[in-house]
């Protein structure tokens, strides 16, 4: 139908295009499986509950494959089964992730933001030609932009796992809840721009900056950063770390019947 036909975001090609999820879908699956899923967009006073999950005309349908073969079908499963994820045997606040594909994991993640930039659900979200730049490394599976420069000069992933260590919301609980994209104000205009997102228990960071040096010092022990040489150490923690999620708690516990796990 003609009005399905528009200019896929990834290709460029004038193609049918397919409704795209822009948080993969298989978080949605597992956060409803259980129940409903618990949908927080900060800046709204209210946690929705809903069963549909957001999605925009966006891809035509072969960038739909491209981006779930090439990252969604490695990335989700990391996530949602931790197949490379464990316990850390010395401490028990953090998490080992080790023997990942960084170049998968590191698109993977870098492909959620991608979309919601050129999204216009996201409207408040743009990069200007930082958005050409994801999309030539997405389409080609490369981070090399040119010699010398690569995507991930300009683009730091950190991941983090959040616990309630009050106990009040269990693991089960929390993994039930998406947090949208959402932007974070930084301090001075160098500082660059700080999205994040959570899901599945895991606070996903982006930080936008030619200069990082947030969280440098964890970084260089390895802990919170993405990190190249397939390993890391997520920390763990805690909700009251974080003023936005104790806000998007607050929400979710007061929407507690659609948390509650099935007996
Ligand atoms: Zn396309």
């Amino acid at each position: 139908m003609a009005e399905n036909i528009g200019v896929c975001k990834l290709c460029f090609e004038s193609k049918e295009l397919r409704k795209s999820h822009i948080i993969p879908r298989s978080y949605f699956k597992h956060a409803k499986s259980n129940g409903q899923l618990v949908w927080v967009n900060e800046g709204e006073e209210l946690a929705k509950l809903t069963n549909s999950d957001p999605k925009e005309r966006l891809l035509c349908q072969s960038c739909e494959q491209l981006l779930s073969q090439k990252y969604e079908n490695y990335g989700t499963r990391i996530f949602l089964d931790r197949s490379k994820i464990s316990r850390c045997k010395h401490d028990d606040n953090l998490l080992v992730f080790k023997d990942y594909d960084y170049l998968k994991v590191f698109l993977y993640l870098a492909s959620i933001l991608w979309r919601a930039l050129v999204s216009n659900r996201y409207s408040n979200m743009d990069l200007g030609q930082f958005n050409e730049m994801l999309r030539q490394c997405i389409l080609k599976g490369k981070i090399c932009i040119k010699a010398c420069l690569r995507l991930d000069h300009f683009l730091h992933i950190y991941v983090c796992k959040i616990r309630d260590k009050s106990g009040q919301i269990t693991g089960e609980q929390m993994r039930r809840v998406i947090l949208d994209l959402n932007v974070e104000e930084t301090r001075h205009p160098g500082d660059g721009i700080i999205y994040y997102m959570m899901l599945h228990g895991f606070l996903i960071v982006y930080h936008c900056s030619a200069v990082n040096d947030i969280q440098e010092k964890n970084a260089k022990k390895g802990i919170g950063k993405l990190k190249k040489k397939g390993k890391m150490l997520i920390e763990i923690k805690d909700l009251t770390d974080f003023d936005v999620l104790v806000r998007v708690f607050n929400v979710a516990v007061s929407k507690r019947e659609s948390l509650k796990e099935p007996k």
